[in-house]
């Protein structure tokens, strides 16, 4: 004759039968193993007793739930972690410190019920695991490596993203264009590694100089953009500028001193977008053709260099 209780002790999940004032009337063998608390130590005990640091009052509100409407209550591992505290990271190296657990209670009688825990970790952790791996690719979709800013497809998105708010809500925006000037000496004379570093650093002090709702990206090579929300040309020049300061005041390890060169133009609706870019890009190389080191403006169809008095 089999011993029909027994089987509980070959099911791979915990099973144990409670009162409605959680008094242990079985504790199956998948308990022992996970909990270290042998059954003729369970039994006839209070849960909360061999757990004194555990807070038991939602199982025993449900428990009593269960027990009264004759029907099976649940809690879930993303609400209600876990029911009875399995420390886990030892042995598996999970991420999580408890076993999360997934628990149904179903009335054996009116004054009896059996609560049934499944290990949900494996399950939740196998999802964090996929989001952090979503959030890792999606970072390096749109970042930069060697800076660390947003790279120039994320740059495009953002841009047609601005346009398109700018164009619905008549907003003004400005694109900022800059080149290192003269970078492939800095290549030429120390080497690519410390070029590397320069472009590290330049992305930094840029960063610095705008506010926080600019877009900052890294265009290509030694080329940077910045998108100046809600700002006119001549704002976007000072901004320019005052960045230019900032380069040339800045000492870069190794190297010393550089400058950068810079094109501004202001997003115009009637234009497509491509136009703002290439504007800029104009701006850029006359500021290259006149001297570097300076800011030059796209201005009406018109290109110049912006000089330092039009910012006193
Ligand atoms: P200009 O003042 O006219 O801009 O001159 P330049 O020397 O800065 O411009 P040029 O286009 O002649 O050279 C750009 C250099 O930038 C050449 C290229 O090897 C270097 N470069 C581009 N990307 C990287 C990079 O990721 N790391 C390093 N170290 N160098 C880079
Ligand atoms: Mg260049
Ligand atoms: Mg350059």
């Amino acid at each position: 004759m089999i011993d029909e209780k027994s089987i509980l002790d070959t099911i791979e999940n915990g099973i144990l039968i409670v009162t409605a004032d959680l008094k242990i009337l079985s504790w199956n063998r998948w308990l022992v193993l996970h909990t270290g608390i042998d059954k003729e130590e369970a039994i006839d005990n209070l849960l909360p007793s061999l757990f004194p640091d555990t807070n038991f009052n939602l199982l025993k509100r449900k428990v009593k739930i269960a027990l009264k409407l004759g029907s099976s209550t649940f809690t879930n591992s993303s609400v209600e972690k876990f029911i009875i505290p399995i420390k886990l990271q030892k042995i598996t190296k999970s991420i999580f410190k408890h076993m999360r657990q997934d628990v149904v209670i179903t009335p054996l009688n009116s004054e009896q019920a059996s609560i049934i825990i499944y290990d949900a970790s494996p399950l939740l952790e196998a999802k964090a695991i996929i989001n952090d791996h979503l959030q890792a690719m999606e970072k390096q979709a749109t970042t930069d490596t060697l800076t660390g800013c947003y790279n120039r497809k994320m740059f495009n998105d953002l841009l047609k993203s601005e346009s398109k708010k700018a164009a619905r809500h008549n907003k003004k925006f400005s694109l900022v264009i800059l080149d290192i000037d003269n970078f492939k000496s800095v290549n030429d004379t120390y080497g690519h590694l410390i070029g590397d570093e320069v472009l590290k650093e330049m992305a930094a002090i840029a960063k610095e100089t705008i506010r926080e709702s600019d877009i900052f990206a890294r265009w290509g090579g030694e080329e940077f953009s910045v998108l100046l929300p809600e700002t006119d040309l001549e704002g976007g020049a000072i901004l320019a500028d005052k960045m230019r300061l900032n380069i040339n005041a800045h000492r870069f390890d190794k190297v010393g001193n550089l400058t950068c060169s810079f094109g501004v133009a202001q997003f115009k609706t009637e234009e497509p977008r491509d136009a703002l870019i290439s504007n800029a890009d104009w701006a850029l190389y006359h500021a290259k053709n006149h001297g570097k080191n300076q800011v030059a403006v796209f201005d009406q169809g018109e290109i110049r260099t912006w000089h330092k008095m039009e910012n006193a």
